[in-house]
């Protein structure tokens, strides 16, 4: 007895941090977004994002569309660029921390515009797509230089690593007294919890 109540002691506060330590932030929840093209796209191209800034990857997805498709902010915000960038349209809305970005797109909003979420952008020129000769819109999330998933902002992306999987929604703020678990139904996978 005595020496279980020894091993108790030892795992315990272990076991407390690997649950604590799993369980995701209130704070780091991703904003509710739409798909920037209608219907819902077929996703041709994943985000596979860069090792190191000049790196290769893809820092964004491709989805399929037509030319002269409308382009949809996917989160309310402000345009902070409008119009072309290296030989295509570019539109990028500000979210705060984050930034959306759309290409290649002719813009109909101007620089300083605020915008809806589901607000159209513009439309998707026939160029410089990087699925080309198809139409696709390269959709990217930034949070300052870092790239993130823009699948993220439609519940379609990425795949996450065991345990952050949950099957129903984690409460925002913790239950006093209650641990947050990272999806209804988590267990530790130590059988003596
Ligand atoms: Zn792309």
């Amino acid at each position: 007895m005595r020496l279980l109540i020894r091993l108790l002691r030892v795992l315990l506060p272990a076991a407390l941090i690997l649950l604590l330590s799993a369980s995701p932030c209130a704070g780091e929840e991703d904003p509710v977004g739409v798909w920037p093209l209608r219907p819902e796209p077929e996703v041709v191209a994943h985000f596979d994002p860069p090792t190191s800034p000049y790196g290769p990857g893809h820092r964004g997805v491709d989805l399929l569309g037509h030319t002269g498709q409308p382009v949809h902010a996917a989160l309310a915000g402000t345009v902070t660029y409008a119009g072309p960038l290296a030989g295509r349209g570019v539109v990028v809305v500000s979210h705060g921390d984050t930034r959306t970005t759309y290409e290649p797109v002719t813009a109909r909003v101007s620089l300083g515009d605020s915008v809806a979420q589901g607000a159209v952008l513009g439309t998707l020129q026939p160029f410089a797509s990087h699925c080309a000769p198809r139409a696709c819109l390269h959709w990217g999330w930034l949070r300052g230089e870092t790239y993130l998933d823009p699948l993220r902002l439609v519940g379609a992306g990425p795949v996450r690593l065991l345990p952050l999987w949950r099957d129903s929604p984690v409460a925002r703020a913790p239950t006093p007294g209650r641990l947050t678990l990272p999806f209804a139904g988590w267990r530790p996978l130590a059988a003596w919890w």
